[in-house]
């Protein structure tokens, strides 16, 4: 019954004014029936009144029995034969229904981002699944404390029982902790579990026994806010219990107590009947972060990551439709909680690249939360070390209220930061990766027992394999990109996963000059270069090649928090919120490699991660040291990352954005042309980028079409246009009339997407 836009067929009109209105129905608004929706005329006497996500009363089936449905789409055309069309009885519309927020906010997406009206609102609805999630069951403690204790004593002396102190520790701190919790992020064996068990030290109990996720002693009691802290949290709760609703953006250096302001604010929504999600990027949801929220709000909480399965994800959405939480946290996606009546959003690290989603709707998370928010009468905060120059530009103009947090809570003083120039060690006479000052930094912290994160921005041992002779280099036979080598010889595609065995000589020429480039500069490469420096030191390596398995990353960080080894090395990874407090130097390897990006946010992103890295350093009362390594030491985003000083590197990037017009100064709309053959997709684009020019009525650019920066993936070759303007009303023009264009020029074979403001190059 979908019906599809057929341009040519417009319905009639008389007197010159096009009364008749049409609107796809929803009786079923689930997941998976969003195919199935109806054609309804809407009567003249109900033209002023319905609009998308109304609940309207509809005549349905043979005997015309009365339901319920939902507008999804308004149009003044149907296939429908006009004489058999039924209308529209009446709109009970309700404000408070959850479905009608969703599917008004799904609309909204589809109209801002480019796709159909189905993609974005299966992006918003869960997915139903029938399996069962699997039953809840939580660790709790069997021991009275002092007997824990003594135990806890025994299980520390020994060297074979560290994991069992590690969840004995965290049990006489908790009492009871989530099975789940256990497993993963504290990463103890099952085998484990059941040897405890047996020896009566811990037992393990059904939910549904006992209902506490984490704690019967939970909630704990909170921190004392400090000074700062309070007159933040002061003045956003006064302003939200005299009705102001707004979004904040809480600049607080990196361990200045955000979390404990959101967790106040959080507080205070909840204590008056309404309810919070918290948006964390996934990569830093980790125990800690957790844990603080569940101590705080106990088991009003629940989290969702990317590692549950589409019925534990159900059943949380359930469980939040039911009002059994308050609060959820999550990735992104956690935006569709199906809650009835949000009080407050709230976006941790809202800088991080992560809340882009990748997949249309192309949407982003902070832009969907304001909407959210306006459809609830919610207020949004923001909260970043490094705010996004979109956010922070925002704030400057008012749109956005800013608060600031300078002081580390904990009274812990940001670590020292040395720039090292890595042209000068290079006429020196050293060739190796690490500068002398980093090495001797390094040597330093094994002897006092410290310990030491390295950070690299690549993985792999970056070696692209190429022809000495004739500059030929091996290249995936599916994407356009080379492929690296890697420890044990194969050659892998990191875009597609194909792998092949080295090669000896080159395709080309025949030379048999042929080899990795620039092996020596990843991790794995860095890897095996500490352990030839520092024999005695015990390396842990963190990336993408490290983590494949579930329950890899937990592990990794339990070791390391454990001091079980002295130098982690990894990728971007690694920068995130965790706490170490033995960490007290941060070498940061080649601190240029995202600069050489072409992105206009390489800067922005290159400030971030040096930022973010310098915040792992000296979080506790040990000071903490910051080198870092770079071949451009006067480039202003690593001199801005040296002081630390956000307000001098936005100063200059937001003159280089107002220069360029990139965003926020102006827009950029990215519309993306694939096709499996690389001519049609180039003749496609051609004749889609000349009709959007020719059209144009303001100050917009057309560049293009040229080929992606990754010409082929997956074997299918992709083409770019870029729209770029100052008015984004302008670029959703363009964005419409493309749609338009595709509906009319169906091509087989051809795809087209789009990526407003694009937070990732193609
Ligand atoms: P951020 O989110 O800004 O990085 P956190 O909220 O994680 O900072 O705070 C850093 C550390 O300082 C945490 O261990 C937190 O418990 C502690 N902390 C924050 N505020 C206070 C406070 N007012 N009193 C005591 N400890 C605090
Ligand atoms: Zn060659
Ligand atoms: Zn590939």
């Amino acid at each position: 019954m979908k019906e599809k836009l057929l341009p040519g067929r417009r319905s009639f009109s008389y007197f010159g004014i096009m009364n008749n209105r049409f609107a796809d129905i929803i009786v079923d608004i689930t997941h998976e029936n969003l195919d199935r929706t109806f054609s309804y005329r809407i009567p003249d006497e109900l033209a002023e009144s319905v609009a998308v996500g109304d609940r309207v009363l509809i005549p349905f089936g043979k005997g015309n029995r009365q339901i319920n449905g939902f507008v999804l789409e308004i149009r003044d055309t149907t296939t429908v034969d006009p004489s058999k069309i039924k209308d529209i009885i009446s709109v009970t519309s309700d404000d408070a229904l959850v479905e009608q927020k969703l599917i008004m906010l799904a609309y909204w997406m589809k109209s801002r981002y480019g796709s159909t009206m189905n993609r974005a609102l299966s992006t918003v609805l869960p997915i139903k699944k029938n399996v069962k999630a699997a039953e809840k069951r939580d660790v709790v403690l069997a021991l009275s404390d002092d007997e824990a204790r003594k135990k806890l004593e025994e299980y520390t002396s020994k060297k074979t029982t560290v994991a069992r102190a590690r969840l004995l520790s965290e049990l006489i701190k908790e009492h009871s902790i989530d099975y789940r919790l256990v497993t993963g992020k504290l990463n103890i064996s099952p085998a484990t579990i059941r040897a405890l068990c047996e020896q009566k030290v811990i037992d393990v109990v059904n939910e549904r026994v006992y209902r506490n996720t984490v704690s019967p002693s939970a909630p704990s009691a909170p921190v004392t806010l400090n000074g700062e802290q309070r007159v933040i949290a002061d003045d956003i709760i006064t302003q939200y219990k005299s009705g102001i609703r707004t979004t904040y953006l809480l600049h607080g250096i990196t361990g200045s107590g955000k979390t404990e302001v959101y967790m106040e604010l959080i507080d205070s929504v909840v204590a008056l009947g309404r309810q919070v999600i918290v948006l964390i990027p996934e990569i830093s949801l980790t125990y800690q972060t957790v844990m603080r929220f569940y101590k705080r709000f106990g088991d009003r909480v629940s989290t969702l990551h990317s590692r549950l399965s589409d019925g534990e994800r159900y059943d949380q959405f359930e469980r939040a439709k039911k009002h059994e939480i308050d609060i959820m946290i999550g990735p992104r996606s956690a935006l569709f909680t199906p809650f009835d009546n949000i009080g407050l959003i709230v976006i941790d690290e809202e800088h991080e690249h992560t809340y882009k989603s990748d997949q249309m709707p192309r949407y982003h998370a902070r832009e969907v939360a304001v909407k959210l928010a306006e459809l609830h009468n919610a207020s949004v905060v923001l909260g970043s070390a490094t705010p996004s120059v979109e956010s922070y530009s925002a704030a400057k103009s008012g749109k956005y209220k800013l608060y600031t947090l300078k002081e580390r809570a904990k009274g812990a003083t940001l670590p020292a930061v040395r720039v090292v120039d890595l042209r000068q060690e290079l006429k020196e006479g050293n060739r190796s990766i690490f500068s002398r000052q980093l090495k001797e930094g390094i040597e330093q912290r094994l002897l006092q027992k410290e310990q030491v994160m390295l950070f690299l921005n690549r993985r792999g041992l970056s070696g692209s394999v190429s022809c000495r002779a004739c500059g030929e280099s091996v290249k995936c036979p599916h994407c356009d990109v080379t492929l690296s080598r890697h420890r044990n010889g194969i050659l892998k595609c990191h875009y597609c996963g194909f792998e092949q065995s080295d090669v000896k000589q080159c395709s080309k020429c025949g030379s048999k000059l042929i080899g990795a480039m620039g092996t020596g500069t990843g991790t794995q490469a860095i890897e095996e270069q500490l352990r030839s420096m520092f024999p005695y030191a015990s390396v842990l390596r963190m990336d993408a090649d490290t983590t494949r398995q579930k329950g890899d990353y937990e592990s990794i960080l339990s070791t390391f928090a454990n001091r079980e080894a002295d130098i982690l090395v990894g990728t971007q990874m690694i920068v995130k919120g965790h706490d170490f407090p033995y960490v007290t130097l941060v070498g940061i390897l080649a601190a240029d490699m995202s600069l050489n990006a072409n992105d206009y946010r390489a800067g922005e992103r290159t400030f971030q991660l040096l930022v973010q890295a310098a915040g792992r350093a000296g979080r506790d009362e040990r000071s903490g040291e910051v080198i870092i390594q770079t071949y451009r030491p006067e480039n202003y985003a690593i001199q801005a990352s040296v002081t630390q000083d956000y307000e001098a590197f936005y100063e200059e990037e937001i003159g280089y954005r107002k220069l360029l017009s990139y965003p926020p100064a102006g827009h950029m709309l990215a519309i993306m042309i694939e096709s499996r053959i690389e001519n049609e997709g180039m003749d496609y684009a051609r004749a889609l980028a000349e009709t959007l020019g020719n059209g144009i009525i303001g100050p917009v650019s057309v560049i293009g079409p040229t080929t992606a920066t990754i010409r082929k993936l997956k074997d299918i070759y992709r083409h770019m246009i870029y729209v770029k303007s100052r008015d984004e009303d302008l670029l959703t023009n363009i964005k419409d009339r493309a749609e338009a264009y595709c509906e009319t020029n169906r091509k087989k074979d051809v795809r087209i997407s789009f990526d407003l403001d694009p937070m990732n190059g193609y």
